[in-house]
């Protein structure tokens, strides 16, 4: 690159090996790993506001996106960070409806894997989808969400929100609420947030409660306003309606009754409360638009804006490991 962007000797001081081949999990990370890539992610943040945001870390690279469940904000987040690091892109969306499932991801893996790609960023119904293929493949493979295991990314992407927000993450009371037992967002959000050191609490009907949520060491509600009290991030999920299996959930409107964020709930929460929600949102069923469109509470676009900066710290750290293996 002839004129070095604003802002890369700060990605290059801070950018370091990814400490496993593939991230499949928020376990794949310890403490310090996800403190410098969320520092790495910052100076990506700041490099995204220039006007010129184009870098050469991934020069020569191939990135392949796999998406094998529908997504918006996922997909072309991993593209926008693979595209702004220099590497190629490449999209697939297979249609899961026409495909035996177990059978065809490994076919389509060993497939894609001839074509030597370097970083594959996979989605895909079932969960253990992504360690699967990563076994079946030599390139570094990115769980973009597997069925409801975990969505790393996600997580990372949301602490970055978080401790831009709040200044810091331990010590934080953080209510997670709605659809938790469908919701891969909400294992790995656990799972990064009490690595760091915030409280985690659980809220929603009982019906939406994961059966093993009493070995995850956190308190957990069925009454949305005592679940949220005092806290300062409350993150709200998606009734995920394509997971259920039977009726998991009264109507909508009395869903939004009991458990939807509206302004009389929130304001049982801290006074410098923040609101999250991963996206897509259904207005009116687990959040009112009043709150989720109030930027002095909402972190919603903070949170797409983070996905893009989150993103190119777990690529750039990921093409650094098969630099050092070359
Ligand atoms: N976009 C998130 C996911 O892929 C959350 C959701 O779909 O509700 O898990």
């Amino acid at each position: 690159m002839s004129t070095p962007a604003p802002g890369l000797n700060e990605v290059l001081q801070r950018t370091f090996a990814f400490p496993k081949p593939h991230f499949l999990s928020v376990t794949d990370l310890n403490e310090v790993e996800v403190a410098n890539l969320l520092d790495l992610a910052e100076s990506f943040v700041a490099l995204n506001r220039q006007t010129s945001k184009k870098l050469d870390l991934l020069a020569g690279r191939t990135l392949m996106n796999l998406f094998f469940e529908n997504s918006t904000r996922t997909q072309s987040s991993f593209e926008l960070a693979g595209k702004r690091l220099g590497a190629d892109v490449v999209n697939m969306s297979p249609r899961s409806s026409s495909i035996a499932k177990g059978e065809t991801l490994i076919d389509t893996a060993v497939t894609l894997n001839a074509m030597q790609p370097d970083l594959l960023v996979v989605r895909h119904a079932s969960s253990g989808a992504a360690s699967l293929l990563s076994q079946k493949v030599t390139c570094s493979v990115v769980n973009a969400g597997d069925g409801q295991h975990e969505h790393p990314t996600q997580a990372l992407l949301d602490a970055l929100s978080m401790r831009r927000a709040c200044g810091r993450i331990a010590g934080l009371k953080v209510a997670i609420c709605g659809d938790i037992a469908h919701s891969r967002v909400a294992r790995s959000n656990i799972a990064m947030l009490q690595m760091l050191g915030a409280e985690v609490r659980l809220v929603g009907p009982p019906t939406l409660m994961p059966s093993q949520v009493d070995r995850w060491n956190v308190a957990v509600h069925h009454d949305m306003r005592k679940g949220i009290a005092g806290c300062d991030v409350v993150m709200m999920l998606r009734l995920q309606l394509e997971r259920m299996d039977g009726v998991m959930a009264p109507s909508q409107r009395e869903y939004f009754r009991f458990w939807g964020l509206d302004r009389e709930k929130l304001a049982h929460a801290a006074p410098n409360v923040k609101v999250m929600h991963p996206g897509p949102m259904n207005r009116g069923v687990e959040i009112d638009s009043d709150v989720a469109d109030d930027l002095t509470v909402s972190l919603i676009q903070d949170q797409v804006e983070m996905g893009v900066a989150a993103r190119m710290a777990v690529l750039a750290t990921l093409a650094a490991r098969l630099d050092n293996e070359r």
